[in-house]
């Protein structure tokens, strides 16, 4: 990044010149808070973008360890199959046929269709 003698350098958000903090030791990218904040709220969004499968597969392995942790209790495991928001699917004839791990993943693979099409702008398709 740029610097001039005086040790002066561009915000990274908003371009002016600021003397960073010394105690920063030449990290500091943004001049004040509110373009820290909005350097930091880009990185996380870079984050999440990149890693957002991380979450996705987190959310699913944790759901199927719930289910085959609670198995023993047949009350707890038939709770984390009834879901309070969409979609609603016959998940009792599907835990009997195919156990209930199937069953989470394909309510959650439901669920995962059923956002995809919701984010989508409707009427120029
Ligand atoms: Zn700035």
């Amino acid at each position: 990044m740029a610097k001039n003698l005086r040790g002066k350098r561009p915000c990274c958000i908003c371009r002016t010149w600021f003397l960073p903090d010394v105690r920063q030791k030449g990290r500091q990218k943004a001049c004040g808070i509110d373009c820290q904040k909005e350097l930091h709220r880009r990185q996380c969004e870079s984050w999440n973008k990149k890693n957002n499968s991380y979450f996705k597969n987190n959310y699913l392995g944790k759901k199927l360890e719930k289910a085959t942790a609670s198995k023993p209790v047949q009350n707890s495991s038939k709770a984390l199959l009834q879901s309070k928001t969409k979609p609603v699917l016959p998940m009792e004839i599907i835990t009997t046929e195919y156990g209930i791990k199937p069953a989470i993943i394909v309510r959650y693979l439901v669920t995962q269709i059923i956002n995809q099409t919701r984010a989508r702008p409707t009427g120029f398709t």
